[in-house]
C-alpha cells in the first residue's frame, strides 16, 4: 500500500504560525510527517511526501502528485488556528470532503478516535469541508487538525517532539485499523 503524507504548507508560509511567532505550523506538520513515515515504512507501507521542506508546494501540485502516483490514501497533517491572537479555542478535528467515500469517512473516524485516545485532547469531531486536497484527490483522503496554534497550552504541545510522535502513532494506528 502506498500512502501520501502531506505536511500542510511550507517552512515560510505567511501567517501560519502562533501569535508569538515561536511556532510555525510547518514545523509541527513536518515533525509528524517524518515520524509517521518511519512507522509506515517499518510496517511495509510505501510512503510519498507531497511537501518540500524548502518551499510551499502548491495545493494543485500536491493533488497532481497524489493522483499521478495513484496512492491508496492521502493524509494531510495540520495545526489549527482561531483568529490571530491567543484564545481558548482548542481540540482536535479530522476532515473529509463533503461527498467523501465511505472509506475516507472510515479512515477519518479511526484516526480521530486514535488521536483522542493517544493524546487525551478534546474531540471536536469528524467534520466535512471541501479543502482542495480532499476534494480533488481521487483516493480516500483525510485532513487532521491536531490542535490550535492560537491556544497557549496547545501551542506548547505542538512544539514538543513527544506530542508530534503521539500524533504520528495515532494516525498510523487509525490508518492501520481502517485500511484492514
Ligand atoms: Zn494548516
Amino acid at each position: 500500500m502506498k500512502i501520501m503524507i502531506d505536511a500542510g504548507h511550507g517552512p515560510n508560509t505567511a501567517g501560519k504560525r502562533s501569535p508569538d511567532g515561536t511556532l510555525r505550523e510547518f514545523m509541527f506538520n513536518e515533525g509528524v510527517a517524518i515520524r509517521l513515515k518511519k512507522l509506515l515504512l517499518a510496517d511495509g507501507f510505501t510512503t510519498i511526501f507531497s511537501h518540500d521542506n524548502t518551499r510551499d508546494v502548491s495545493l494543485s501540485e500536491r493533488v497532481l502528485l497524489a493522483n499521478r502516483e495513484k496512492v491508496d490514501a492521502f493524509v494531510s497533517i495540520h495545526a489549527n488556528a482561531y483568529g490571530t491572537t491567543w484564545n481558548d479555542a482548542h481540540g482536535i478535528e479530522t476532515y473529509t470532503s463533503l461527498q467523501a467515500s465511505d472509506t475516507s469517512i472510515k479512515i477519518a473516524i479511526c484516526i480521530q478516535q486514535a488521536l483522542i485516545l493517544r493524546t487525551g485532547g478534546k474531540s471536536r469531531g469528524v467534520k466535512k469541508a471541501d479543502f482542495a486536497v480532499l476534494l480533488e484527490t481521487k483516493m480516500p483522503a483525510v485532513l487532521v487538525e491536531c490542535g490550535f496554534m492560537t491556544n497557549k497550552k496547545e501551542a506548547n504541545l505542538l512544539k514538543s517532539t513527544n506530542y508530534q510522535l503521539q500524533c504520528a502513532q495515532a494516525i498510523y494506528f487509525g490508518l492501520l485499523s481502517s485500511l484492514k
